[in-house]
C-alpha cells in the first residue's frame, strides 16, 4: 500500500479575494515533521469556503488559497515525528488543521480557541486539491468501514452541529429549534438532535425544505416565508407551548438571530453557529434578564467532539444528504450557494 505520490496535482485555487476559483495543476506539498500528507478523495463544500473566496470575513484568508475543510482520504506520507498514524490509514481534514497543543486553551481541549490555530482552506491550504497537509495530532481518524464520500460533510457540518447541540445543554426529551434546518448544517443538526434524544422544531423557508426536514425526523416544521406569527408557531410546536429549551442558529442571514430570544423557552439557551457576514446580535435586555436567557456562540469542535460526531455517523444514526460533482465544477457549487439554491450538501470528487 504505497501508491506513488506525484509531483503535481489538480487543485481549485482562489487567486484573489472575490474569486472565482481556478482549476489548475499545482505542486504536491511535502509534510513537515509533525504533519501528514492526505490523498483527498472527497471534500464537502461548506458556506465558509464561499466566505473564504469572497474575503468578506474579518480575518483575511491566505492568498492564493486552496479552500476546503471537509476532506476525506488516505494518509500517503508522514513526518518523522508522527507515530500514531500509519500510511494507508483513512483520515479527515477538518477546519482546525492544527493548534499549538500547549496554550491554556489547548490544554483544556478548547483547541479551536488556540491563538495559533491553523485553519484548513483559510490560513493554510485545504482539501480542494488531491493532496493536502494537516497536523497529525488534529486529523480526524476515520475507521476503514466508513465511506469516504458520505463522511466528508461530517468533518465540518457534523462536528459543528454536534458541538452546538452539546453546548446548548439540552437534555434528552427536551426541545431544540433548528433555524436554517433545510441547509447542509441544518439537515445534520436535525439528525444529531434526534439521535441525542431531542425533539426538533425545524425552521426554514419553502415547502421543499419543509419536506426534507420532516423526512429527516423533524417533529415540526415552521416556514418563515408563509408563517403569519413565527414566534407563536415555534412556541406552539413545543409540548408545553413554552418554546424550545435551545435554539441552534444556523442561518446565513441576520434576521433570525434577532428573533430567537423571543421564542426560546425561559431559562433556555440560544446557540449561534451560522455566520452571516457583518451581522450583529440584538436581544431585549428586559426579556433576557427576566426570562434568564443564555446567548452563546459555538465554534467547530475539539478532537474528542470530532471522533464522537464521526461515531454517530458510523453507527448509521446520521445520514448526510449530498450530491457529488467533480472538483472541476466547484465554481458552479459556489454559484448555487450565492443564489441560496443549495438543499443538503455538495461533495466534490477530486478525481474529476
Ligand atoms: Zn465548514
Ligand atoms: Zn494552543
Amino acid at each position: 500500500m504505497s501508491a506513488e505520490i506525484p509531483t503535481e496535482q489538480w487543485a481549485q485555487v482562489v487567486e484573489k479575494p472575490g474569486g472565482p476559483v481556478t482549476y489548475k495543476k499545482i505542486p504536491v506539498p511535502t509534510p513537515g515533521p509533525d504533519e501528514v500528507l492526505i490523498n483527498v478523495k472527497y471534500s464537502g463544500v461548506c458556506h465558509t469556503d464561499l466566505h473564504a473566496m469572497m474575503g468578506d470575513w474579518p480575518i483575511p484568508p491566505k492568498m492564493p488559497l486552496v479552500g476546503g475543510h471537509e476532506g476525506a482520504g488516505v494518509v500517503v506520507a508522514k513526518g518523522s515525528l508522527v507515530d500514531d498514524i500509519s500510511i494507508g490509514d483513512h483520515a479527515g481534514i477538518k477546519w482546525l488543521n492544527g493548534s499549538c497543543l500547549a496554550c491554556s486553551f489547548c490544554m483544556q481541549a478548547d483547541e479551536p480557541l488556540c491563538p495559533s490555530a491553523l485553519l484548513s482552506g483559510y490560513t493554510v491550504d485545504g482539501s480542494f486539491q488531491q493532496y493536502a497537509i494537516a497536523k497529525a495530532a488534529h486529523v480526524a481518524k476515520l475507521p476503514k468501514d466508513v465511506d469516504l464520500e458520505a463522511v466528508a460533510p461530517v468533518l465540518c457540518a457534523g462536528i459543528t452541529v454536534y458541538k452546538g447541540l452539546r453546548e446548548s445543554g439540552a437534555r434528552p426529551g427536551q426541545s431544540v429549534a433548528v433555524v436554517g434546518a433545510g441547509g447542509g448544517l441544518g439537515s445534520m443538526a436535525i439528525q444529531y438532535a434526534r439521535a441525542m434524544g431531542l425533539r426538533v422544531v425545524a425552521i426554514d423557508g419553502g415547502e421543499e425544505k419543509g419536506q426534507s426536514c420532516k423526512a429527516l425526523g423533524a417533529d415540526a416544521y415552521v416556514d418563515f416565508q408563509s408563517s403569519k406569527d413565527l414566534v407563536k408557531e415555534v412556541r406552539e410546536a413545543t409540548p408545553e407551548g413554552q418554546g424550545p429549551h435551545a435554539v441552534l442558529l444556523l442561518a446565513v442571514s441576520e434576521r433570525p438571530f434577532q428573533q430567537a430570544t423571543e421564542y426560546v423557552r425561559s431559562r433556555g439557551t440560544v446557540v449561534c453557529i451560522g455566520l452571516p457576514a457583518g451581522a450583529y446580535l440584538k436581544a431585549p435586555v428586559f426579556d433576557t434578564v427576566l426570562r434568564m436567557i443564555t446567548i452563546k456562540g459555538s465554534y467547530v469542535g475539539n478532537r474528542q467532539d470530532t471522533q464522537e460526531a464521526i461515531d454517530f455517523f458510523r453507527r448509521g444514526l446520521v445520514k448526510v444528504p449530498y450530491k457529488t460533482v467533480g472538483l472541476s465544477e466547484l465554481q458552479k457549487v459556489y454559484d448555487l450557494m450565492h443564489e441560496g439554491k443549495v438543499v443538503g450538501r455538495y461533495v466534490v470528487d477530486t478525481s474529476r
